[in-house]
């Protein structure tokens, strides 16, 4: 994998990682601090499945099952012929959903994370065969378990950070969606995989459309990585306009279908910005050779300039089973689900810069890559509270790009903060948004 082998000449844990995660998990049963687990290695996992003859499927925990990534998953693991067994599913409050995932699809798990909402499932609401667990300390000891193969991180927000955090302490190979782990904590995350011979594996699209171009050449060939964005819904409106933007407007995506938040972030372009901080940790690029260019069709998923002048595009249509299976059947592909483009209806491909007035989120995502240390941490942070607030009728559409400003602007940086200083700023950051609101 070549992100991984990157950051394989990074340094040791951090001590003060597994510290942070030793508090979190004191009361429990299970050691917190993960030992080298026995399951089987990326490379076995294939042998014994994507390409052979045995039947010995990869076992799959979605972590997030009910949301857009969630569901998306299961499809391409129903759509596997068995090469993928659905091990666990969990979700927040969305209990419903997930009582009817797992009448569907019968994982040996289930897991609420909000203790609340479990209380509302009656004792014989479960399928036979599948058992509940209650709350993230549950959901963390399970993801660490020698029968789960392959991690699919596809919770919304900081609150993924700590499940990926427990599937890489245990060496797992993780396919990740919640691109907020890496730009929360992305010299830790890569650090902690590094050390356990964990595997992450990208499932966002620009990510996945990067790691596959990333196979034409070798590192020191790459010149630039450029991300592109569809720009959203609001790439032609007038700038005067965008202040009065409304939540249903901003929740109506041109070419994706994704949860609210992604959603909002794709309207606002700070989508972007937390994918080039995603990816400067994911691939150890520094800020200087990420770049961004709009391309409205959602076609072109990302591409590698090589210092030849070659650039290696990825293409596709805009459907996540695509990236979603190549991080669970990598290194070999598979026929699936996904949508195949159709060339003989003609396809047009425009690209354009984004435009720095009207999406500003873009520069901070620039500044917060290059300046690594705590930027991204706080930037995700203050824009999901401020994702909140805009959601809630509180906050203005342009006001989401100027509160992350300047909660970025006024922060104390450090450069390599410990899981302890990410979670203190994080909580500061959306403070300090909730501050801005009210003033
Ligand atoms: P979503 O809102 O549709 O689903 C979120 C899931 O997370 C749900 O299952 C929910 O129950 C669970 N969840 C929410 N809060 C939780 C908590 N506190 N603890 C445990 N579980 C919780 O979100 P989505 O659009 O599927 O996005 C999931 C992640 O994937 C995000 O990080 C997003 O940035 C990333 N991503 C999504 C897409 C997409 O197309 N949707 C593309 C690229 C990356
Ligand atoms: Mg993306």
């Amino acid at each position: 994998m070549r992100g991984k082998t990157w950051r394989q000449t990074q340094a040791k844990v951090e001590v003060s990682a597994l510290n942070f995660y030793t508090f979190d998990v004191i009361h429990r049963v299970v050691p917190p601090v993960a030992m080298p687990s026995p399951h089987r290695s990326a490379a076995a996992d294939v042998c014994a499945t994507v390409g052979g003859k045995t039947a010995d499927p990869l076992r799959v925990a979605v972590l997030g099952s009910t949301g857009s990534i969630g569901t998306s998953t299961l499809e391409v693991i129903a759509a596997s012929g068995g090469r993928f067994r659905p091990h666990l599913f969990a979700a927040h409050r969305s209990v419903g959903p997930l009582l009817e995932q797992a009448r569907i699809h019968r994982p040996a798990w289930v897991v609420v994370t909000d203790p609340g909402a479990a209380a509302t499932i009656g004792a014989d609401t479960l399928p036979a065969g599948t058992r509940l667990a209650v709350g993230p300390e549950a959901l963390d000891d399970l993801v660490r378990a020698p029968e789960v193969d392959r991690v699919v991180s596809a919770i919304v927000g900081a609150a993924g950070l700590r499940s990926t955090l427990a599937a890489l302490g245990a060496g797992k190979t993780v396919a990740l969606a919640n691109k907020e782990t890496l730009v929360m904590a992305g010299p830790l995350v890569t650090r902690l995989a590094a050390e356990r011979g964990a595997v992450l594996l990208p499932v966002d699209s620009e990510h996945s459309a990067i790691h596959q171009a990333l196979r034409s050449g070798s590192p020191d060939e790459v010149v630039r990585v450029i991300l592109t964005a569809s720009g959203g819904p609001f790439r032609t409106r007038p700038r005067e306009t965008l202040d009065a933007v409304t939540p249903a407007e901003a929740l109506r995506h041109p070419t994706w279908s994704m949860g609210p938040k992604i959603t909002i972030d794709s309207a606002t372009m700070m989508n972007k910005a937390l994918e080039l901080i995603e990816a400067r940790w994911l691939f150890d690029l520094p800020g200087e050779k990420l770049a961004v260019v709009v391309h409205p069709q959602s076609v072109v998923h990302s591409m590698v300039e090589f210092v030849d002048g070659s650039v290696i595009a990825q293409l596709s249509p805009p459907d996540m089973k695509l990236p979603i299976q190549y991080a669970l059947s990598h290194p070999r592909r598979l026929d699936g689900p996904a949508r195949r483009l159709d060339f003989s209806a003609g396809l047009r491909l425009d690209f354009e810069p984004p435009d720095p007035i009207r999406f500003p989120a873009v520069r901070l995502g620039h500044e917060a890559a290059a300046r690594g240390g705590t930027c991204g941490a706080v930037l995700n942070a203050a824009n999901e509270e401020a994702v909140g607030a805009f959601l809630a009728g509180r906050m203005r559409f342009t006001g989401i790009a100027e509160a992350c400003a300047r909660v970025l602007d006024g922060h104390a940086y450090q450069a390599d903060p410990s899981l302890d200083d990410i979670r203190r700023l994080d909580a500061w950051a959306r403070q300090e948004v909730v501050k801005w609101v009210s003033a």
